[in-house]
C-alpha cells in the first residue's frame, strides 16, 4: 500500500485524503489544529463554491451538507453611483447552484470522517525540519497548508505573479438576520456590489454552526476608506464598522441589514494577502520533494470567490494523477506534469481574479452594464464563476465582447 503524507486539514487536504483513502491509499493527515478547535474557532472565508467543485466532493460522497445548506441560485451584480444609488443591477441564473459551509463545519466533520475511516491523523503544526524527518518515510507528501508559513518553501513565480502586494483589505461579518433582497425574494443569490474606487460588498447566504447564516464580506481598496479594519479586535466593533460602511456606500443592502447581529464571537475575520502563484515543488534540505496543492501554489484575491473552487478542482486532480501513476515514483517530472495538469483550469482563474481587481477597461464596463438589458449576458457572466475559462471567450479581448453582445443583441 503507498503512504501519502498531506500537510494541512483544508479543502485541498481533506479532499485529497478522503479521496485516497477510498482509492486504499496508507494516508496520513497533519492538521495544527483538532476538529474542535476548528469548530469553535473563527471563521476563515466565505467559500461560496460552484457546481464543478461542488461536484468533485459529490463524486466522493463528501456532500454531507448539501441538503442543509442554502442554494444559491443566482449571482447578481450591483454597481453603485456617486449619489449612492444603484446603476447597475442585475442578477444571472446560475445553471447549478453554488452553496456554501461554514470551513469550520466542513473541515470539522471530514476530519472526523478520515479519522472514523481509519486514517492516521496528527495534530501538529509542521515546520521544515519535521517534513525533513517524515518525507523518508513516505511515497509522497503533499502540502496543502493554505497560505501559511510553509509557502516559503516554494519559490514565488513572478511571470505569474503580477501584484507583489495584497490588492484588497478583506472584512467577513457572518450574520443572522438578514432580510431578503427585495428584487427576487424568491430565491437565493450571492450578490457582488461594486463601489468604484472603495472596493466591493459581496452578500451571501452560508450554513455555518448555528445553521443558516448570511455573510458580509468586505473587499476594500488598500488606503480607502473601508480599509479601516485592520487592528479591530471586537467582534462588534467589526460588525458596527460594516453596517455603517453599508449604509454609506451601498443602502440597499443596508436597508436589509438594519436587524442583523453576529451568528457568534468567532463570526467575523479580517486581513489581507498578495495574490501569489508558485513554482510547484519544494526542495526540502535532506534533499527529498514535496509537491504543493491549491493556496499553496496559486492563491488568488477572493475577489470572485474562487480558492475553494480551485482547491477542489486542484485535489480532484492530483487525486486522479496520483492512482493513475500507479506503482511509479512520485518523482520531480511527475509532480510538475501535476501541478501543470492543475495550471490548465487554474491559469484562467488567476487571469480573471487579477484582471478584477484592476479598474475595468471600457469594453468591461459595457458587458457588465449590458448584462442588465439581456439575461443571457447576464447568465453567461454568473456561469462563468463555474467555469471562468469560459471568460476567454467574451470578456479580455474587446473584439470578442462586441463580437459577443452583437450576436446577443441580434438574437
Ligand atoms: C475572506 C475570504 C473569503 C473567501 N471567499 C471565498 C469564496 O467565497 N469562494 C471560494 O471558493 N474561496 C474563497 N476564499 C478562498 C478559500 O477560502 C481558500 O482559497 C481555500 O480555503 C484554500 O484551500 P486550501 O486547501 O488550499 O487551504 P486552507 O483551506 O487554507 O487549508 C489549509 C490548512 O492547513 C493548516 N495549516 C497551515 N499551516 C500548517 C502547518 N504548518 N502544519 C499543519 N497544518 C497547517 C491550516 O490551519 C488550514 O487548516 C476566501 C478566502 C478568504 C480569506
Amino acid at each position: 500500500m503507498r503512504k501519502i503524507l498531506i500537510v494541512g486539514a483544508g479543502q485541498s487536504g481533506l479532499q485529497l485524503a478522503l479521496g485516497l483513502q477510498t482509492q486504499g491509499y496508507e494516508v496520513t493527515l497533519m492538521s495544527n489544529r483538532t476538529a474542535d478547535e476548528i469548530r469553535s474557532g473563527r471563521v476563515m472565508s466565505t467559500q461560496c463554491m460552484f457546481d464543478t467543485a461542488l461536484q468533485h466532493e459529490r463524486d466522493l460522497g463528501l456532500n454531507f451538507w448539501e441538503s442543509q445548506a442554502p442554494r444559491t441560485e443566482g449571482l447578481g451584480v450591483s454597481v453603485a453611483a456617486p449619489d449612492a444609488g444603484r446603476v447597475i443591477d442585475w442578477v444571472g441564473k446560475l445553471d447549478g447552484y453554488a452553496q456554501s459551509v461554514d470551513q469550520r463545519v466542513k473541515m470539522a466533520g471530514w476530519m472526523e470522517t478520515f479519522a472514523q475511516r481509519g486514517g492516521q491523523l496528527v495534530i501538529h503544526g509542521a515546520a521544515v525540519s519535521d517534513l525533513d524527518y517524515f518525507s523518508r518515510n513516505y511515497d509522497l507528501v503533499l502540502v496543502a497548508a493554505g497560505k501559511g508559513e510553509l509557502v516559503s518553501m516554494f519559490g514565488r513565480d513572478a511571470s505569474r505573479s503580477p501584484y507583489a502586494e495584497p490588492q484588497r483589505a478583506l472584512a467577513v461579518a457572518y450574520v443572522h438576520g438578514l432580510g431578503p433582497r427585495p428584487e427576487h425574494p424568491d430565491f437565493d443569490a450571492v450578490r457582488c456590489n461594486l463601489v468604484p474606487g472603495v472596493g466591493e460588498l459581496f452578500v451571501m447566504p452560508t450554513l455555518t454552526t448555528g445553521g443558516r447564516a448570511d455573510i458580509l464580506f468586505w473587499e476594500g481598496v488598500p488606503g480607502g476608506p473601508v480599509d479601516v479594519f485592520q487592528g479591530i479586535k471586537d467582534p462588534s466593533e467589526h460588525l458596527a464598522l460594516t453596517l455603517e460602511l453599508m449604509e454609506k456606500f451601498t443602502p440597499w443592502e443596508y436597508a436589509r441589514a438594519t436587524k442583523v447581529e453576529l451568528t457568534d464571537a468567532g463570526g467575523t475575520l479580517a486581513g489581507r494577502y498578495a495574490p501569489t502563484v508558485r513554482h510547484p515543488i519544494g526542495r526540502l534540505p535532506g534533499g527529498g520533494l514535496v509537491l504543493g496543492v491549491a493556496d499553496v501554489v496559486v492563491a488568488n484575491d477572493p475577489i470572485t470567490g474562487q480558492g475553494s473552487n480551485s482547491a477542489s478542482k486542484c485535489a480532484a486532480a492530483y487525486l486522479a494523477a496520483i492512482v493513475e501513476h500507479g506503482d511509479k515514483p512520485f518523482d520531480e517530472a511527475w509532480m510538475q506534469a501535476t501541478f501543470d495538469r492543475y495550471w490548465d483550469t487554474a491559469q484562467h482563474v488567476t487571469k480573471w481574479t487579477n484582471a478584477m481587481l484592476g479598474v475595468p477597461p471600457e469594453h468591461v464596463l459595457n458587458l457588465i452594464g449590458a448584462a442588465g438589458e439581456l439575461q443571457p449576458v447576464a447568465d453567461r457572466f454568473a456561469n462563468g464563476f463555474n467555469d471562468p475559462a469560459d471568460f476567454e471567450n467574451f470578456f479580455f479581448d474587446p473584439e470578442k465582447t462586441s463580437a459577443y453582445l452583437a450576436s446577443v443583441s441580434g438574437a
